[in-house]
């Protein structure tokens, strides 16, 4: 197994970065996971412009050119062997003493790897995912991709020692942000698919913009708002989206079960869309 650490291929056990650079001081990194199925890496481009946006909004330049970056993931995955796995990149501000100041034009770490993934979901599919609603303690702007992702990733935890299988994140309002990792999305008696808007409160799931995207081709009708974890309780059928888990069907929020508690068609639906709109997407 390889991973990419600035400019080199080395074996992923001994890959590693200094421990004065800022992506571990002071979580001054962002990042993106791009599916790779039957070998082809999924919604690129999408990942790609967000990578570019997440960059300029933390005013870290880009560590190579738009050309050269899509050559070296190739290079990764091929040495990798790997036909369905997960690409995860990471673009840290770079190396210097600790110090809260820093030097614009440091250069920036790359970092990518490859991991195997199951994209059959079985698990998944077959039982659909139970959530517990917990608050969003994130910081101001989640709709820049960092790495800071302690209060996801202890919100995640939360909900695994409660039983359910993830957490999905309720601003101080009580709507729903979004998934720990992934956009949260309910289906209303009307047939209306409900997403929060990009608002500033969540990551823009590429995903998701995939899912609008498909909407309009098969006049499915999504409508952009914010919903209360009571309005999704009482919902025909919930969902999440997300680079690795695709369309993730919700039976139960808070111990409450969604429609008849099992995976719902539209989401099952929405899914099967999304993986044939992605075999026909690649390579754009
Ligand atoms: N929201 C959050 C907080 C996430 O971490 C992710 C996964 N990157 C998403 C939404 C889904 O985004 P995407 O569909 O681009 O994977």
């Amino acid at each position: 197994r390889f991973a990419y650490v600035d400019g080199q291929y080395v074996p992923h056990a001994k890959a590693c970065v200094h421990i004065e650079d800022r992506g571990f001081q002071f979580a001054d990194a962002i990042y993106e996971v791009i599916a790779i199925r039957n070998g082809a890496l999924m919604d690129e481009r999408g990942h790609l412009d967000r990578l570019v946006r997440s960059l300029n909004e933390l005013k870290i330049p880009l560590p190579m050119s738009l050309t050269a970056l899509p050559i070296v993931m190739r290079e990764l995955i091929r040495r990798n062997r790997v036909r369905n796995a997960a690409l995860y990149m990471q673009i840290t501000r770079g190396e210097a003493a600790r110090d809260f100041r820093f030097d614009p034009d440091l250069a920036p770490t790359l970092v990518m790897t490859v991991r195997r993934a199951d994209f059959s979901h079985t698990k998944q599919l077959n039982q659909g995912l139970k959530i517990l609603s917990v608050p969003d303690l994130r910081w101001a702007r989640p709709d820049i991709k960092t790495v800071m992702l302690l209060p996801s990733s202890l919100a995640k935890m939360h909900a695994l020692e409660q039983g359910a299988d993830d957490a999905w994140l309720v601003d101080a309002n009580g709507y729903v942000t979004e998934g720990s990792s992934n956009n949260a999305w309910i289906v209303t008696a009307d047939g209306e698919l409900v997403t929060r808007p990009a608002d500033g409160r969540i990551l823009k799931g590429v995903t998701r913009s995939a899912l609008q995207h498909i909407a309009t081709l098969f006049q499915l009708r999504i409508v952009e708002r914010p919903f209360t974890i009571a309005e999704a309780q009482a919902a025909c059928e919930a969902f999440s989206t997300s680079a690795s888990a695709f369309v993730a069907p919700v039976v139960s929020i808070d111990g409450k079960m969604i429609g008849d508690g099992k995976p719902g068609r539209v989401a099952l639906g929405m899914r099967e869309r999304y993986l044939r709109y992605s075999e026909g997407a690649h390579g754009a």
